[in-house]
């Protein structure tokens, strides 16, 4: 299995849905924060899957787990029981602090499973969303997905009623009698790296209370230490009543869940729900593994500072075209006042991977295994170009 990018390319064009805009390379092997082509080219890696692989590409703790587990059972059905999915439950619920765990395999699925339990909980069928929000592409997670050009040939669709995000009166204002809860994104992604302000979360906090919604908090991309943080729902103290996560889970192993509150839970009966690769024995190896390398190499610290470090270094760059520097943890915005393709383009050339998001926003999810050199080097790639 040695194809050239050529043939590769051309069996994607031929077989493959045309459904992504790709960038011109064809990536072989990675470790840490470096990718490498099958030209041998290699690339710093500041997209890491889109803040999947938080502890770096191939960890080897993480391929250890895969192996060892992969040579015993990969797979059952949730008919029975196993270890595996047991002891990472119990780990997360620690982690995340929320009662009870539903298990799944992307986020997108994970949302789907919450706005079904919010609706059984409730009741009720409608959500109230933020603009520019992105939950998933499936027709639950959709309906609350601002994009037009994302939503427009599917509807009609779930019934959403989308307002400004860090406005929490107009949230206010949207709750009605056929609200069944609402939902966000404690730091927006694919939106922009949209921060609110510390008080919003706590203010939507009160206001779901003081009118009995419940409050949906989707950290599929803010999970697992990106935001300096386990979860970005610890920097404005509040709890969500149901959360959602993927992305960085399973160390780069395909891995959802969605998880509830005890008594929000209680209305998922046996039947209610289901899910056939759900929290099998290979997916939950793999996490349970990427969660001990998190707190072993100090990861959710390290995200923070090295988040700071990066900030000041984008910042010291200092051109008139970059409108807002922004960031949590290893989770980072350049807003720019011109289109970012173009640099991304530049800088891939360079060796430098990097994710534009919303047109004009170059956004940072590294490894949080990325060092200062690694850093250095990007940035001053950028300031090359
Ligand atoms: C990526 C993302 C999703 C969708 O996850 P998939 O695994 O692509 O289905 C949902 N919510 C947020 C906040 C995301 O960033």
């Amino acid at each position: 299995m040695d194809l050239s990018y050529d043939e590769i390319v051309g069996k994607f064009e031929k077989y493959i849905f045309q459904t992504y805009t790709r960038q011109p390379i064809a990536l072989k092997k990675a470790c840490g924060a470096l990718v490498t082509d099958v030209d041998g080219k290699e690339y710093i890696d500041c997209v890491a899957g889109i803040a999947v692989n938080n502890v770096g590409h191939c960890h080897p703790a993480v391929v250890d787990a895969i192996k060892r587990q992969a040579e015993q059972l990969i797979h059952v059905s949730n008919l029975y029981y196993t270890e595996q999915q047991a002891i990472l439950a119990e780990e997360l619920v620690n982690l995340t602090k929320i009662d009870r765990i539903f298990f799944c395999n992307s986020g997108t699925e994970a949302v789907e499973g919450a706005l079904k339990l919010a609706r059984k909980a409730s009741g009720k069928k409608e959500f109230v969303a933020a603009e520019h929000a992105f939950h998933g592409r499936t027709r639950g997670a959709l309906s609350v997905t601002h994009k037009e050009k994302y939503r427009k040939p599917f509807e009609p669709l779930a019934p959403a009623v989308f307002v400004p995000y860090n406005d929490a009166d107009a949230i206010r204002r949207a709750i009605n009698g056929d609200t069944a809860g609402v939902i966000l994104e404690p730091i927006q992604g694919e939106g922009g790296v949209i921060i609110p302000s510390d008080d919003y979360l706590k203010e939507v906090r009160e206001i779901c209370d003081e009118t009995g919604t419940l409050l949906i908090l989707d950290e599929v991309q803010t999970g697992f230490g990106r935001t300096g943080r386990w979860f970005a729902r610890e920097h404005s103290g509040i709890m969500a009543d149901i959360m959602t996560t993927a992305k960085a889970m399973g160390g780069g192993f395909p891995m959802g869940a969605m998880l509830a509150r005890e008594d929000v839970a209680a209305n998922f009966g046996r039947g209610d729900h289901a899910s056939t690769f759900g929290g099998n024995a290979l997916s939950c190896a793999a996490a349970i593994a990427n969660i001990e390398v998190i707190k072993n190499e100090g990861l959710v610290k390290k995200s923070e500072e090295m988040g700071k470090y990066l900030i000041r270094k984008l910042k010291d760059l200092d051109r008139d075209y970059v409108r807002e520097i922004r960031g949590k943890g290893l989770m980072v915005g350049m807003e720019l006042s011109i289109k970012c393709e173009d640099i991304v383009n530049r800088a891939r050339e360079r060796g430098v991977l990097l994710n534009c998001t919303s047109e004009s926003v170059l956004r940072f999810v590294p490894p949080l295994t990325i060092t200062k050199e690694q850093l250095d080097k990007a940035v001053s790639v950028l300031d090359e170009i």
